[in-house]
């Protein structure tokens, strides 16, 4: 019997997995989602205390300090010393303890500012990432070297995968730490719930920047879907690309028009220009995935939203609208 460990299990990838295997239940694997009540994975001896207690053999490692632009902006040096520390002490304490499989993610914002698009994944180490998150880029790169050194000196087969930005039910809706989809659907919800007597056509929600870049998202649950098959079935240390196809890209005023469809919301959409864009497109390849996987059917992204904002209006008051515990009594102790 197979025990995979899932670090990170309490947020927006491992809820997902949680309910894929909920879903498949496996007759010969054993889950066990960890949060970070289970082990302060910045610790070496919890780390060790975790893994002596539940014995994995396969381990899916999502735990890391994440957050959007502002949050990574302002905290390199948190992002960078946090990320290397969890990620250390997770490789070499499932290598103690004898883990057969690693799958670690890594993130397509962690590649080289200057590169050629689309993005593959023999690019992760070819130039500096944009400065605005070098501290959680440089630590997500090392596993990636991380993984192959464990490989050359002990044959072991950690692996890493590379999704694009992911979105689903269980997402972080903090303002000052939210990507753009749980961003744009907490403001929606406040539009929408807020000022009962203005009509909502005369409402205005507004879209940051030009709605113009193009940006590619997968679903929660189809990056679960897809974690799952590489644990089981990817046999190789390098990194493979877990994104929806390049003919998938929306821009940033699709997201909002799919968002506010979801909302059934009857108020204009407007961009303010005033508010930076970032890069025009990020594209990259899962030409990889692809090539094992030809057939798998991502959900349509409409679909995925109008499920993911579902999720929210029905869980607002369990929706994480605050930062993770660990980080805010660090902050509050320095
Ligand atoms: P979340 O922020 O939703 O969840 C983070 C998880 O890590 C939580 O379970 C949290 O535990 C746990 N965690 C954080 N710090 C520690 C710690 N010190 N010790 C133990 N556990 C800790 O992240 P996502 O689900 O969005 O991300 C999963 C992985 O995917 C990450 O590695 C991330 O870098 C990567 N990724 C994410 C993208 C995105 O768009 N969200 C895009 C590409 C990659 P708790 O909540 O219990 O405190």
């Amino acid at each position: 019997m197979n025990k995979v460990l899932v670090t990170g299990g309490t947020g927006l990838v491992g809820k997902a997995l949680e309910a894929v295997i909920k879903e498949q239940s496996p007759a010969d694997e054993q889950w066990y989602f960890a949060g970070s009540k289970d082990a302060d994975l910045t610790n070496l001896a919890a780390t060790q205390a975790l893994f002596a207690r539940e014995k994995p053999t396969h381990v899916i490692h999502l735990a890391a300090m994440v957050g959007g632009l502002f949050h990574n902006m302002n905290n390199n040096l948190d992002f960078l010393r946090n990320n290397l520390l969890i990620n250390d002490n997770v490789l070499q304490t499932a290598h103690e303890q004898g883990c057969v499989k690693v799958v670690s993610c890594l993130s397509t914002c962690i590649f080289p500012d200057k590169t050629s698009y689309p993005i593959d994944e023999t690019m992760v180490h070819n130039g500096p990432p944009h400065p605005s998150n070098y501290g959680y880029s440089y630590a997500k790169r090392l596993i990636d070297v991380q993984n192959h050194a464990y490989h050359d000196k002990y044959g072991r087969l950690y692996t890493s995968v590379i999704p694009c930005n992911i979105f689903g039910p269980h997402d972080n809706y903090k303002p000052e730490v939210s990507h753009v989809i749980p961003g744009m659907i907490n403001r929606m919800h406040q539009l929408v719930t807020e000022k009962l007597d203005v009509p909502e056509s005369e409402k205005v929600f507004t879209v940051f920047g030009s709605g113009k870049p193009l940006r590619q998202f997968v679903y929660s649950l189809d990056l679960a879907e897809l974690m799952i098959w590489v644990l089981r079935n990817y046999e190789s240390v390098e990194p493979i690309i877990l994104s929806a196809d390049e003919a998938q890209e929306v821009t940033i005023f699709d997201v909002a028009q799919a968002i506010a469809k979801a909302f059934n919301f009857k108020g204009k959409l407007v961009c303010d220009t005033s508010k930076a864009d970032g890069q025009y497109k990020k594209t990259a390849s899962n030409a990889k995935l692809r090539s094992l996987l030809p057939d798998y059917a991502f959900t349509d992204f409409e679909t995925a939203i109008k499920t993911s904002v579902k999720w929210y209006k029905e869980n607002y008051d369990q929706a994480r609208k605050t930062l993770c515990a660990l980080y805010v009594q660090q902050n509050n102790n320095t």
